[in-house]
C-alpha cells in the first residue's frame, strides 16, 4: 500500500471507531446499559449503523457514477444526440432505502427516455421503480440475486422507457 492508501485506510479506521463510540454514547442516554443488555439489543443497533453507512456509501458512489456519465448519448433507437441528465429517485437497497442519483437521456424523436450509462457506451435498461443498480454487467452481480430485481436479471442491455414514464 502507498502512503496514501495507508492514510485513507487510517482514518477509516478512526472514522469507525468514531462511530461506533457514538452508537453506544445513544445507548447509554437510552439507559440499555443501566442493566446487563441483551446481546441482541447491541447487534441490533450495530447492524443499524452499517445500514446507515451503507446507504451513504451507495449514495456517493451512484453520485460518482453518474459524475463520469457523457453529457450527450445517442439514442440507442434512432442515434440522435441526446442530452444526459441527473436525476434521484427512492430504491430499495439491501440495506434498505436509497437516494440514487442516476442519469437518463430523453430522445425527442423517438419520445422515449433511456438510461445511462452501461457497457461499452450502450444505453442500459431502466429497472423498475425501486430495483437499484440501473448500470454495470450482469458479471458485476456475481451471482447474487438482488432481491428487488425480479425477473428483470436478463437482457438488461437494452431498453428504453416510454416518455409517459419518464
Ligand atoms: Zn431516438
Amino acid at each position: 500500500m502507498d502512503a496514501v492508501r495507508v492514510a485513507r485506510e487510517a482514518k477509516r479506521q478512526e472514522l469507525l471507531l468514531q462511530l461506533a463510540e457514538l452508537m453506544v454514547e445513544d445507548q447509554v442516554e437510552e439507559g440499555v446499559f443501566l442493566e446487563t443488555p441483551h446481546y441482541s439489543v447491541i447487534e441490533l443497533a450495530a447492524m443499524n449503523l452499517g445500514h446507515q453507512l451503507s446507504r451513504q456509501a451507495q449514495q456517493r458512489a451512484a453520485r460518482e457514477v453518474a459524475a463520469r456519465c457523457p453529457a450527450e448519448a445517442n439514442c440507442p433507437t434512432c442515434d440522435a444526440a441526446c442530452v444526459v441528465q441527473t436525476q434521484t429517485r427512492q430504491v430499495r437497497s439491501l440495506s434498505g432505502p436509497v437516494e440514487m442519483t442516476e442519469t437518463v437521456a430523453h430522445c425527442r424523436r423517438c419520445r422515449r427516455s433511456f438510461c445511462l450509462p452501461s457497457e461499452a457506451g450502450k444505453p442500459s435498461r431502466c429497472l423498475p421503480a425501486t430495483s437499484p443498480r440501473p448500470w454495470g454487467r450482469e458479471s458485476d452481480l456475481q451471482g447474487r440475486r438482488w432481491p428487488t430485481a425480479g425477473s428483470e436479471g436478463s437482457n438488461r442491455r437494452l431498453m428504453e422507457r416510454s416518455a409517459s414514464e419518464a
